[in-house]
């Protein structure tokens, strides 16, 4: 069997099934890869309730798992702390920027978080601040429409959560 460390190391590794550049751990919806009495507990924690990727995250886990030829694990769903965008590494927030999505602005504590749109979004192509909220709901749940004034671009801006 692999070391814990290897395994995990695989298990970070996983792109998010929506935003290909991302890992599920940048995300921080990999929360815990840990062994208890010889068995594989992998804990993950779903960004968004409703959230389509969720039953992605889970099957391509298991894939995984499956490659490496472990048999006896469990992945386990912690709701509690709620996912929150704040999970997310500063690392990936420039991933999503070069990806063209607008990272997330504000910290979820910030009032504007609550709600899903702050006042000022800073637009992923030429960084204007110059842009407008087309649609509170993008090309997921996850994410809302956005406009560039500046450089007339559509773009999908990840909400604050
Ligand atoms: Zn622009």
């Amino acid at each position: 069997m692999l070391e814990l460390k290897d395994i995990e190391k695989r298990l970070s590794a996983i792109p998010d099934p929506e935003i290909p550049v991302i890992t599920i751990k940048e995300l921080g919806v990999l929360r815990e890869v840990t062994k208890v009495d010889n068995k594989l507990i992998i804990r993950i924690t779903p960004t968004y309730s409703g959230c389509p990727a969720m039953d992605r995250f889970y099957s391509d886990i298991e894939d995984v798992v499956k490659e490496l030829n472990i048999e006896n694990y469990q992945i386990q769903m912690q709701y509690d702390p709620p996912w929150t965008t704040d999970w997310m590494t500063k690392k990936a927030k420039q991933k999503l920027k070069a990806f063209g999505i607008a990272p997330p602005e504000y910290k979820t504590s910030d009032k504007n978080a609550v709600l899903g749109a702050p006042s000022i979004v800073v637009c992923p192509k030429c960084s204007s601040t110059n842009t407008e909220l087309v649609s509170p709901f993008g090309s997921t749940a996850c994410k809302a429409l956005y406009r560039c004034k500046s450089c007339l671009e559509p773009f999908d801006y990840f909400k604050c959560i």
